[in-house]
């Protein structure tokens, strides 16, 4: 699982991140949802290592990872623009993260091709980024956050560049992922109401920095807590 544990983020005089404290349980999908410059990216980037907090602790598995570089806390990301790197293949794409990480070499293909296979995109191996649309760039994007079968898995709004159509098929192929991940604590940053209604097993409803409310999507719809979550989860309809 994933705890913050009072995490604050401030840059300058300007806080970020209010005090959270927040669990995300193994095996659960948690939605962080709010709108635009509430603080859910920084969160998220506080649990992969990329923002220091200025108070407070990440721990990750019951481990104190506040500390540890990004390379050593265990976690899969997938960001909004799929950030492929275009001049390798797609295997190579997936098998990047393992080396970073010194996976032993003899395992990597093993790895690839599970990870390839979990995501659909098996028979896209040799293909290069380019070759492909953007569903299928961000499902090896996923592919690649899975590689090193992570105990967390950090999804900052991983459908929003693509279109209507792909991203109810998205939504489908990553509940599907979730059932399959038992023990993956799942992290999903959006702005997006119905992803957060259809994909999380709780919500945590987000703004100005604050954590306003956190339930169960039927908690939230049917006994919001603060009228800003009343608001923002009611205009889903
Ligand atoms: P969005 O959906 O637009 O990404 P968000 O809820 O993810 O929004 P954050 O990206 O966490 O919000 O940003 C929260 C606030 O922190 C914003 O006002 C942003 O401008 C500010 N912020 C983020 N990073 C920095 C930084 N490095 N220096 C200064 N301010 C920052």
């Amino acid at each position: 699982g994933i705890r913050f544990d009072h995490v604050s983020v401030r840059y300058g005089d300007l806080t970020v991140l209010d005090a959270l404290d927040l669990t995300v349980e193994p095996g659960e999908v948690l939605a962080l949802l709010g709108p635009s410059g509430s603080g859910k990216t920084t969160a998220l980037r506080a649990v992969a290592g990329f923002v220091r907090p200025s108070g407070g602790r990440v721990l990750i598995g019951g481990q104190d990872v506040t500390d540890l570089p990004p390379h050593r806390r265990g976690i899969g990301m997938v960001v909004q623009q799929y950030a492929l790197f275009p001049h390798l293949r797609v295997d190579q794409n997936v098998a990047f993260g393992l080396k970073a990480q010194r996976s032993p070499r003899a395992g990597i293909p093993g790895r690839v091709a599970e990870a390839l296979e979990m995501t659909g995109m098996a028979g896209y191996a040799r293909r290069y980024p380019r070759e492909l649309s953007g569903g299928q760039q961000q499902r090896v994007a996923i592919a690649r956050a899975l590689a090193i079968r992570p105990g967390v898995l950090l999804l900052d709004e991983p459908l929003s560049a693509l279109d209507a159509q792909l991203r109810s098929g998205m939504l489908a192929e990553l509940a599907r992922l979730h059932r399959e991940l038992p023990d993956v604590s799942i992290l999903y940053v959006t702005h997006d109401q119905i992803e957060a209604l259809t994909l999380a097993d709780r919500i945590a409803v987000m703004d100005k920095a604050r954590l306003q409310d956190c339930g169960t999507p039927q908690d939230l719809y049917r006994r919001p807590r603060t009228e800003f979550t009343a608001s923002f989860v009611g205009s889903a309809n």
